[in-house]
């Protein structure tokens, strides 16, 4: 469906009167099947909603792409395409977007019938459109009776609803999904997370974009982690969730900060995208980092899947580092890494 190479963003900003280079993703690669969903998670800011605005050319002017996305079906490198492409072929109709923030995406002056209306017509003209509207909003468990509601008047929820069924309207084989369930409570996350299953059970290719690790876990067949503009690390769900867990060190943080697990967040901030370091990003939080990973940057086998880590979970001793400094706001006893070998017996 969907092939993913080498692509890079990088935002040219003005900072003390001076212009600087943002990374916002650097080198990303994956393949996305018919039928499958990959779950992209992370941090904010670390590159995930970028990434799906550059496959679908929504990127401000000051942004540089390069390396490609190419539809598999026919080619269609949606790096390379024009305005005109993407406008008539691709959004909505090939790639459908459930956008992050739904109040800046819907129009405020027009009800949610009206846009969903306009939106069948205009991507499925020989639909009836009154049962396009009421089915739409059935699939994304917008209730029937607030169609006639405006932007304004709806909940934070309802509004992600209201732009869900829009994305949904066509049928689009390819759905990028960001952050569909923010705002929702956990029952409504948990019907959320099952249609979107649905949706990729009857065959679509679904991009998730998520830093909630729970609905990922209920939704995606893998996983890629990422951290700084880069995937770290790319595992199949039943893996990355279960036994044996992930590799990176900072996908093993992501998990042992959920609730249902050590409660325990990752120590520090990500760094400035403006001024990465030259080795690993994440050293400066690491409890694993030794001398090598703040000078080589380490990166990520799509082949073998060996995770962009120089010391990956199964592969040291798990002993805390000793040759950097942690992080200021590192404390002991609190990284997975700190008892040794017994971090892998609570996974
Ligand atoms: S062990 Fe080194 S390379 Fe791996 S995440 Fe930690 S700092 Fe980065």
């Amino acid at each position: 469906m969907l092939k993913v190479r080498d692509l890079s963003v990088r935002f040219a900003v003005r900072r003390e009167r001076a212009w600087r280079e943002v990374a916002a993703v650097s080198g990303v690669g994956f393949d996305l099947a018919p039928g499958e969903c990959l779950a992209l998670v992370g941090e904010s800011g670390c590159g995930k909603s970028v990434l799906a605005s550059a496959l679908l050319g929504l990127l401000p002017g000051n942004a540089e792409v390069a390396g490609s996305a190419v539809l598999v079906e026919d080619g269609l490198d949606l790096l390379a395409a024009d305005e005109a492409t993407l406008a008539g072929r691709v959004r909505g109709r090939r790639v459908g977007l459930i956008p992050q923030s739904p109040a800046g995406h819907l129009t405020p002056v027009r009800t949610i019938r009206s846009q969903l209306a306009e939106t069948v017509r205009e991507l499925t003209p020989d639909a009836d459109r009154r049962a396009g509207v009421v089915e739409a909003a059935e699939r994304a468990f917008f209730p029937a009776d607030h169609l006639d509601r405006y932007p304004h008047e709806l909940s934070g929820g309802l509004a992600q609803r209201a732009a869900t069924a829009l994305a949904l309207v066509a049928d689009a084989p390819l759905l990028l999904a960001d952050e569909p369930t923010t705002g929702l409570d956990r029952d409504l996350v948990d019907r959320t997370a099952a249609e979107l299953r649905r949706l990729v059970d009857a065959g679509r290719s679904l991009l998730l974009i998520t830093h909630d690790l729970t609905a990922a876990e209920q939704v995606a067949d893998r996983v890629a982690v990422m951290y700084a503009g880069r995937i770290v690390e790319i595992a199949d769900a039943a893996a990355f969730f279960g036994s044996p867990g992930p590799r990176h060190p900072y996908a093993r943080g992501l998990l042992d900060a959920l609730p249902t697990r050590a409660f325990t967040p990752v120590p520090g901030m990500p760094p400035a995208l403006d001024e990465l370091p030259p080795g690993c990003a994440f050293a400066a939080r690491c409890p694993a980092a030794t001398s090598v990973c703040t000078i080589e940057l380490p990166l990520l086998d799509t082949r073998t899947r060996h995770p962009a880590c120089h010391h990956p979970a199964d592969h040291h001793t798990l002993a805390p580092p000793t040759d950097i400094p942690s992080h200021p706001d590192e404390t002991s006893g609190s990284s997975a890494y700190a008892d040794g070998e017994s971090t892998d017996a609570v996974r």
